[in-house]
């Protein structure tokens, strides 16, 4: 029997507001679906395709196909439902692990639509599955565009297939025979647009474990960018003794074999895909799109220079950032400023800071006086009241003495006026003139 193992990572990433992304790990299916569509809706997309592939019974290459294509009805259908979610679609790919033609060996089918992956691991090597269903890879197909130029042509996001789209769907499919040590690697674009193929190789070689080698490649994706979600999916073929068991084997013991396969077994079925279409015939070797649909990906998701909009969004907005901290900057120093006289408690008191505050920011005490605004001469109440501002504290301490000197003044002159208006004594004779020299 074969036994599988896996582990799984998804994220946002560093650009995207939400990840439309979505995993399925219900043994023995395994799937990776990208979503695209406004809002909600690409989100949605992937999950409704993944929660039908999950529904589905699979056990053989033509009913995992049967579950894509009824899974792209379940999208199409709530796409079709749902005006706002018009347009939305889907990348779907996946593995299962399946009995297979031989008495009790299994065989892993592979399908796919769109432009997520799977690849198998094996000896050493890492080699892509699928077929992107995407112009630049059209292009490739044809000649026309290197692999290189691919990797960063503008328009390497447009699909030519994608779930939702239609009532129907062209879905490819292999089959695969698993062997133990081989690690099937299901990802979203996120991760090989970022992740060189090489640099998957090296961390599929180096971690063991499915699901620490599913977040060291989320993470590496992250690091080399994370201008898309990213998902990962490692699966690892952990036992067998099926039909390709004493291939695997001697591919083990003596590494200078190639690929281990079994001799005229389902091998040839990895490398030709075959294809089942809307009227249910298939076996073809996959048609490729020739008229892009409406539905490309460039229509519901930004352009792909991410990089260069990202990285002027951020010196955008840390401008702002620091225009709005300088000026708070600007408005505490002037706020802070001043002192004026004012009132604390009918005390006079010293306050720092614009009379009645400014904005957030409110005057402090800076000293407290003798004074209480009953003793502040009637006509220079109001000014304290209000607030008498000053340009410095040595200032605002003058203006302080000044009302104290004035309080005191009309205190002493109100204490003569009732001394002298209260006696009956007789004033004194005004002294005589002095006499003339
Ligand atoms: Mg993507």
């Amino acid at each position: 029997m074969t036994s599988l193992r896996s582990g799984a990572a998804t994220d946002t990433g560093q650009v995207r507001a939400n990840n439309q992304d979505a995993v399925l790990i219900a043994e023995p299916v395994f799937a990776v679906a990208d979503g695209m569509g406004g809002h909600a809706a690409g989100e949605i997309a992937s999950q409704v395709a993944v929660e039908s592939l999950q529904d589905s019974a699979v056990s053989s290459l033509d009913s995992l196909v049967e579950a894509v294509r009824d899974a792209n009805r379940s999208v199409w259908q709530r796409a079709s439902d749902d005006p706002e979610l018009h347009g939305m679609g889907t990348t779907l790919c996946a593995i299962a692990l399946v009995p297979g033609e031989a008495e009790g060996g299994e065989q892993i089918v592979v399908v796919n639509v769109g432009d997520s992956r799977v690849y198998q691991f094996h000896d050493g090597e890492l080699t892509q599955l699928t077929d992107d269903h995407s112009l630049v890879e059209d292009l490739v197909r044809e000649g026309r565009l290197s692999p290189q130029e691919a990797r960063t042509h503008p328009q390497r996001n447009i699909l030519t297939r994608v779930l939702g789209n239609d009532s129907d769907v062209e879905v490819d499919s292999w089959l695969v025979d698993p062997y133990r040590g081989d690690r099937f690697l299901l990802c979203s674009d996120g991760l090989f647009n970022e992740v060189d193929d090489d640099k998957i190789a090296s961390v599929l070689r180096q971690l063991a474990d499915p699901e620490d080698a599913a977040h060291e490649l989320v993470t590496l994706a992250i690091q080399g960018g994370g201008r898309d979600n990213v998902s990962v999916v490692v699966v690892d073929v952990v036992d067998h003794d099926g039909p390709g068991a004493a291939a695997a084997t001697v591919a083990t013991d003596a590494p200078t074999t190639t690929m281990g396969r079994a001799p005229g077994t389902a091998s040839m079925a990895a490398v030709e895909p075959s294809t089942e279409t809307g009227g249910g015939g298939g076996g073809a070797a996959p048609a490729p799109a020739t008229t892009p649909p409406a539905s490309a990906r460039a229509s519901a998701e930004p352009a792909p220079s991410t990089r260069r909009v990202t990285w002027r969004s951020v010196l955008f907005v840390t401008g702002v950032v620091a225009v709005l901290v300088g000026a708070a900057g600007a408005v505490a120093w002037y706020a802070r400023s001043t002192y004026h006289v004012g009132v604390q408690d009918d005390q006079v008191a010293i306050l720092r800071g614009r009379p009645g505050g400014l904005l957030w920011i409110q005057p402090t005490l800076a000293e407290s006086t003798e004074l209480s605004l009953d003793d502040v001469p009637d006509g220079r109440r109001d000014a304290v009241l209000r607030g008498k501002e000053e340009p410095s504290l040595a200032a605002a301490r003058n203006y302080v003495e000044s009302l104290e000197d004035q309080a005191e003044a009309e205190r002493r002159r109100t204490t003569t006026t009732t001394t002298t208006t209260s006696t009956t004594l007789p004033l004194p004779p005004p002294p005589a003139p002095p006499p003339p020299r």
